[in-house]
Formats: structure tokens, sequence, C-alpha cells
């Protein structure tokens, strides 16, 4: 069940919203670098791995198209392989999102990393993070190196598939990536951290400051609901997400890309229930 607070934080656009997206962007800039350095590396060396097999595995992709098509690489290995670089950048984008947080509610108390529900983020996170990643890579060589057969391509056509595909993640979704992981990662460290205080009353949704932010999440500004209970994000079709931060959607539609976060209003602090606030609509 939903229950829904009211509306609370800083109005749109305000200096106060203003000054928590930079708080956000100072502590996430430097991991959004890192983690973008961690992919481009990752997808160049596995660029590499896959050209090595289409290369000796050319026999095999000679075969009719509608046989199996090899494996473009190995799944285990490379999630194994991302799960170890991309862990320390995930671990450190959490913990100073916690610290974000309890330092913004003047708290005199440290981010437990160690507690279950901290440790549990982030193992679940690095191998659904790894494991998603190498899906979508997967697939995308595989049903283009099944085309080029089909379309009876030799072996340095099917390569050139392969490094059109790696083209764009070293480049675009490299990006995409760093900035949605990194912000993700944020937000979780700040709600786990809230959630461990035992003194937050309710959290607010703060929608991104730019002019890619999405018309859902803009109109979600200001949203305020319990601490343990989820927002609600309604798209231009009237569909319905919920989930209990930004990024924390089952939905990747409303995920990637987002630089959406929260902030949390203590149980003392009067916004229990909120004055009710007219938002501005655009
Ligand atoms: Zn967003």
């Amino acid at each position: 069940m939903i229950t829904a607070v009211g509306t609370a934080g800083p109005e749109w656009g305000s200096e106060a919203h203003i000054a928590r997206v930079r708080a956000l962007d100072a502590a996430t800039g430097r991991h959004e670098t890192t983690m973008a350095n961690v992919m481009r590396d990752y997808f160049r060396a596995q660029r590499h791995a896959v050209l090595a097999r289409v290369n000796g595995t050319a026999k095999r992709y000679a075969v009719k198209a509608d046989d199996p098509v090899p494996e473009p690489f190995s799944r285990a290995e490379w999630n194994r392989r991302l799960a170890r670089t991309a862990t320390p950048v995930l671990a450190g984008t959490f913990r100073d999102g916690g610290a974000l947080a309890l330092d913004e509610l003047g708290l005199q108390v440290t981010f437990d990393v160690q507690s279950p529900e901290a440790e549990q983020w982030l193992a679940t996170k690095v191998q659904t993070f790894a494991r998603q990643i190498n899906d979508a890579t997967w697939e995308e060589l595989r049903a283009s190196l099944r085309d080029g057969l089909a379309a009876g391509d030799g072996v340095p056509a099917l390569m050139d598939r392969v490094r059109t595909i790696f083209t764009s993640y070293e480049t675009y979704r490299t990006e995409a990536i760093a900035r949605t992981e990194v912000i993700g990662a944020s937000n979780a460290g700040q709600l786990i951290a809230a959630q461990q205080t035992n003194e937050v009353e309710s959290k607010t949704w703060l929608a991104a400051l730019d002019s890619r932010t999405r018309l859902d999440h803009r109109n979600a500004h200001g949203q305020t609901v319990l601490l343990d209970e989820l927002f609600t994000l309604v798209d231009a079709a009237g569909n319905k997400y919920t989930g209990p931060a930004p990024h924390q959607f089952s939905s990747a539609k409303e995920v990637v890309n987002c630089r959406c976060t929260m902030t949390f209003n203590l149980k003392s602090s009067g916004t229990q229930p909120p004055e009710p606030r007219r938002r501005p609509r655009r």
C-alpha cells in the first residue's frame, strides 16, 4: 500500500534545489569518471576477446545461418571480471551517498556499510549489474553475428560488425552506465543510511535539474512518502511504477540515465503532516 505523505522539500529550481543537486554532483562526479574508465577499459578488452574468438572460429561461423551461433564470449568469465572491477566504484559511491545523506541531516552518526542491509545491497547490485550488462552485450552480438551469417558475411565482415557494436559501447553505453549506476549507488547508500538512523520520518523525491529529466520524474519532484514506503511515477501513457528510491524501479525505462535523488525529513522536523504547498506546473 502506498501512503503519500504529501509534498515537501525545495521548490523546483530554487536555490535549495540547486544546492542539493550540486552536493550530489560533488559526491558522485569523481566516481562517475572512474566508472566510465572502468567500463571503457572493460569493453575494450571484451572487444579484443570477441574479435579473437570470431576470427579463431571462422569455420564454425561458415555453417548454415539457422545453426546455433557460437557464443561471442563466456558470460560466467566476463561477469566475474566485471564484478571484480566495478565493485570498488559501486562500494565507494554507495558509501559516499550514505555519508552525504547523514551529513545533510546534521546527524552525528556514521554510515555503517557493514550492516546486513548494506552488504546485501552491494552484493546483489554487483551481481545484477554484471549480469545485465553482459546479457545485453551477448544478445546483441549474437543477433548481429546471426544476421551476418544469414547475409553470407565472411570473417572480416563479421569482425566489422563486432567493432561497430563495441564502438558505441565504448562511447554512449559507457557514459550511460556510468551516469546511471553511480547515481543509483549513491541513492541506495542514502536510503540505507537514512534507515539506519531511526530518526527519519519520510523521504522526498528531488528531480534532476536538467533538460533531460523525464516528465514523470519532474512531476514527482516534491513527492513525499514515509521512509519505508514507495514513490509512485506515472508516465505519459498513464502507467504507474513504484519504487523505494530513484533508480529502484523494475522498469529500465524509469532508470536509465536518471539523475534524480531524494532528501530526507527527520521525525522531529514537523513535516508530518507537511504543509500543503502548490507545486508549479509546467
Ligand atoms: Zn529521474
